[in-house]
C-alpha cells in the first residue's frame, strides 16, 4: 500500500485566542485588507503573519549541520513566492521552533504558533534526510506554517474515501496508530470556505496527503505531490504579497 504521510496539523484549541493573536499580527486576518471581501467569522478566518517580515525560526535540540541545511533548502522553496524572509537560528527563541528529536511530522497552522509556550517546539520534523519523502515532508510542514490548510480537506475535494476502511488502516498501523477522531481531524473534516483563501481545489498540492486507492471507493488515488504546485505559488503569491495591492 501506498504509504501515507504523516502529518499533524495543529490549531489552537482556544479560537478566541487564536482569533485576537491573528488579528493582532496581521490586522487583515480579520477580513479587511489583503483577501477579505467578506466579513470573516470566528471560525473561519485566516491565520497569516504580517505581510513583509521577518520569521525568526530557531533550532532548538541542535540537530546535526547537514540536517540543518537540507531543512533550511527545504523551507526555502517557498520564499520566491512570499514577502517573508526567514531568519534561521540556533537556541529556543523563534517565531517557529523546530524540534528534531520526536518521531513526528507536525505544525501549528500559522499565527496559532505565537500561543505555544515559548519552551515548547510548533513544529516537529522527526523525518530524516534518509527518508525518500524528506523535503517534501519538510515543505509541506513549513506550508502549515505560513497559513496553508490540508488540501485534501479542501471543501471541494470530495475525496470518495472509504471511511470504515480508513479508520481501520489508521486504528490499526504499528506506527502511530490514530483514532477516528485524529482521522477525521487529519483526513475527513474539510475546512470552512475563506480558509481555503482564493484558490480551487489542487490534486497536485504540496498541501495534499497521497491517497491510497485501497482507501477510496471507486478508482481514485492521488501519488505523493513532490513540487510546488503552479496554484500553491499563486495562493502564496496572493498571501503574501511582493507588490502593494492597488487600492481602487
Ligand atoms: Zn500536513
Amino acid at each position: 500500500m501506498n504509504q501515507l504521510q504523516d502529518c499533524r496539523l495543529v490549531q489552537w484549541p482556544d479560537d478566541q485566542a487564536a482569533f485576537d493573536t491573528a488579528v493582532n499580527e496581521n490586522p487583515a486576518n480579520a477580513g479587511s485588507g489583503a483577501g477579505g471581501r467578506r466579513k470573516r467569522s470566528l471560525i473561519d478566518y485566516p491565520k497569516l503573519w504580517a505581510n513583509g517580515r521577518t520569521l525568526k525560526i530557531a533550532f532548538i535540540d541542535s540537530p546535526d549541520p547537514d540536517r540543518k541545511q537540507k531543512i533550511i533548502a527545504a523551507a526555502s522553496r517557498w520564499l520566491p513566492y512570499i514577502n517573508l524572509k526567514f531568519d534561521f537560528v540556533d537556541g529556543v527563541q523563534g517565531d517557529i521552533r523546530i524540534a528534531t528529536k520526536n518521531n513526528d511530522n507536525s505544525s501549528m497552522l500559522g499565527t496559532d504558533a505565537l500561543l505555544v509556550h515559548p519552551d515548547w517546539p510548533t513544529m516537529n520534523l522527526g523525518v530524516t534526510p534518509d527518508h525518500p519523502d524528506f523535503e517534501v515532508i519538510v515543505t509541506h510542514e513549513f506550508g502549515h506554517a505560513l497559513g496553508a490548510m490540508h488540501e485534501h480537506q479542501h471543501p471541494q475535494a470530495n475525496i470518495p474515501w472509504d471511511k470504515p476502511k480508513v479508520y481501520a488502516f489508521y486504528q490499526n498501523r504499528e506506527m502511530n496508530p490514530l483514532t477516528r477522531e485524529q482521522v477525521d481531524q487529519n483526513l475527513f473534516k474539510p475546512f470552512s470556505a475563506p480558509q481555503a483563501i482564493h484558490t480551487d481545489y489542487d490534486r497536485r498540492s504540496i498541501m495534499h496527503h497521497p491517497v491510497s486507492n485501497e482507501l477510496t471507493l471507486g478508482d481514485w488515488e492521488n501519488p505523493i505531490n513532490r513540487k510546488i504546485s503552479k496554484k500553491d505559488k499563486r495562493m502564496m503569491r496572493r498571501l503574501y504579497p511582493k507588490q502593494p495591492r492597488r487600492t481602487p
